[in-house]
């Protein structure tokens, strides 16, 4: 499937190929990208930390919990919920990759059990663009190891699953349950 930005295809049909080749950069440009993410999301920080939380946690576990401190290459996540701290201790590894990915200096995640006070800015746009079903553009579709149809990878990194197969499970495991009965 393609998922290609709108601006991408734009692009493609203006005929951008008959400009003059750009010259070559001293040093491969890709490092030279990791080097300035890099150096930002220093002095980001927490703050930068914040604004990519949604991107790098995921449309399911970015609005559960959130990146509390930074010290020395530790990150501190809190999540007030069980379950939560459980999907994130879960995903870990995912998180750490995708935390470097993003250029986020970070050796090591500790989760923290947080309640978070009534001024949690959950409601923030920022947590409800997280939520939004056309997040899959942004982190990607996976198919399901069950159903093998594409699924958010948010969902199918949660549940090993997409929610379809979830919720046939949760419903084939409350029949089963009415039937012992
Ligand atoms: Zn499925």
């Amino acid at each position: 499937m393609n998922f290609s930005p709108k601006e991408e295809r734009a692009r493609f049909g203006k005929g951008e190929i008959m400009r003059p080749a750009t010259p070559k950069p001293a040093s491969p440009l890709s490092s030279c990208l990791e080097t300035l993410k890099k150096s930002w999301s220093k002095q980001k920080g927490i703050a930068g930390l914040w604004q990519d939380w949604p991107k790098i946690a995921g449309a399911q576990l970015a609005p559960h919990c959130q990146p509390l401190n930074l010290y020395k290459g530790i990150l501190f996540v809190g999540a007030s919920h069980p379950y939560w701290r459980q999907a994130l201790q879960y995903n870990r590894p995912h998180l750490l990759a995708n935390l470097r990915t993003a250029g986020h200096d970070i050796r090591e995640i500790r989760i923290q059990q947080h309640h978070p006070g009534p001024t949690q800015i959950s409601d923030s746009e920022e947590l409800i663009w997280a939520r939004h079903p056309s997040r899959i553009d942004v982190h990607g579709i996976t198919p399901c190891p069950i159903c093998k149809s594409p699924a958010p990878t948010g969902e199918v990194s949660l549940w090993g699953k997409c929610s379809f197969c979830r919720r046939q499970e949760i419903q084939k495991k409350t029949s089963l349950s009415d039937h012992s009965n």
